[in-house]
């Protein structure tokens, strides 16, 4: 049985002789290259395709910016910086690196709970916009602006009043940590007014990984209305009208990717209205994981090819400790495989039977395919992780059991 095409996502990685290529690169030889398994490598080509299709599809006034955190390795973040138009950052390790490309400051924002007040200093000294999650932090960050004698730029984060339907992640409507809830913010906007603030604008954000094109649509038109009943609240124009984002990418069997094209259809209808409603308004759409994890992939290494009472596990030298979120481990209820292939097999040979990838270390835990249709891979051989641009290595528990790093390539 050949195994090419069990899954649409590697389609984007060309084939060359049986093995995947990435950047260009047979992956053997990008192994060779990295000097070690395991490794990411991060396509540029594929980055840059994905932001031309969304250039394609979106109106030509909403603007990209990178969440950076789906993906914050500094050379993938300055790569970006020359093709997006702004970067969304949630933490001063991430303004950071942000701050060291070319991307200008108030095209920055930085979103998160509980800013502590040498962050908003930070923040204020950089020039960025804040985007505001509490009262607390709109007092902070007037008395960091006055003991550094300059203006902050401040966005209020509005929990709205709705939610993102069929969201991976829900992160607004109801009871929650992130932003000011809606009925709440006209009183958090009278008091700016007795600040000394720079009003620039809204952050709504309800949602991450949705692959539905009707729920981002819905949710973009309630954006747009919950706007327009603040917006006379506030104490200027709104300059800047943050949509959130939340556009998903298929992991699973069976997950279709998100319809781009409605989506832009649908807000090239809305874009009309909304920009007589918000004259001075810059619009964005903020992006991590539909950015930059379809263009990453996760490389290990076959180390043994192990029978246990007839079932194969491939064991690798890498593991949960590098890509959490493949182990099943990172907000998935229910555990699901990501797309794996042996890399260096693609075109497959025999299938073996279904067999186990798992990691090194000693917890059952550690599985990074579990008894999927894989080509038969022998020691040595590279399994190849898909879907691994996002929520990758930043986002695992890389001190747990003490193996060696991952390297992070940007080829
Ligand atoms: C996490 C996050 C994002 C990015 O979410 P993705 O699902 O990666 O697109 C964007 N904005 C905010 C405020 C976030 O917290």
């Amino acid at each position: 049985m050949k195994t090419t095409a069990q899954h649409p996502f590697d389609l984007a990685f060309p084939v060359e002789g049986d093995s995947l290529c990435v950047g260009g690169m047979p992956l053997a030889r990008l192994a060779e290259r990295a000097g070690q398994t395991p490794f990411y490598a991060y396509d540029r080509a594929l980055l840059d395709a994905r932001v031309g299709q969304l250039r394609a599809a979106l109106p030509a006034d909403v603007h990209l910016h990178y969440a950076v955190k789906a993906n914050p390795m500094p050379a993938l973040v300055q790569h970006m910086a020359g093709r997006v138009d702004g970067f969304d950052v949630a933490s001063a390790g991430e303004l950071k690196t942000v701050l060291d490309t070319a991307m200008p400051p108030e095209k920055i924002s930085f979103a998160g709970p509980g800013k502590t007040l040498k962050e908003l200093r930070q923040a204020a000294a950089a020039g960025i916009v804040v985007n505001l999650e509490s009262a607390r932090e709109m007092e902070a960050l007037a008395q960091a602006g006055a003991a550094l004698g300059l203006r902050p730029k401040a966005a209020v984060r509005v929990n709205p009043d709705f939610e993102l339907k069929s969201s991976g992640m829900k992160m607004g409507g109801g009871p929650k940590q992130f932003g000011v809830d809606a009925e709440r913010v006209p009183e958090l906007l009278a008091r700016m007014r007795e600040l000394d603030l720079e009003f620039y604008g809204f952050h709504i954000f309800s949602g991450s990984q949705n692959l539905r094109a009707e729920s981002i649509m819905e949710a973009q038109e309630k954006t747009f209305e919950l706007a327009l009943r603040l917006a006379p609240h506030a104490p200027g124009p709104v300059r800047l009208l943050n949509l959130g984002g939340g556009f998903g990418i298929p992991y699973f069997p069976g997950e279709q990717p998100l319809d781009l094209a409605r989506v832009g259809e649908h807000l090239h209808g809305l874009m009309p209205k909304a920009r007589a409603d918000f004259p001075q308004a810059e619009f964005v759409i903020e992006l991590g994981r539909y950015l930059v994890g379809e263009a990453g992939v996760y490389v290990a290494r076959v180390i043994e090819r192990k029978i246990s009472r007839g079932q194969v596990f491939l064991v690798v030298d890498g593991g949960l400790h590098h890509h959490l979120s493949a182990s099943g481990n990172f907000g998935q209820v229910i555990r699901k495989n990501y797309p794996v292939r042996v890399g260096n097999r693609v075109e497959g040979g025999e299938a073996s039977g279904p067999a186990s990838v798992v990691g090194p270390l000693c917890t059952p835990l550690d599985i990074l395919a579990d008894k999927m249709e894989l080509a038969h891979a022998q020691e040595g051989d590279l399994v190849v992780v898909f879907q691994s641009g996002a929520y990758g290595l930043s986002a695992s528990p890389t001190a747990f059991l003490g193996h060696p790093a991952a390297v992070e390539l940007l080829v």
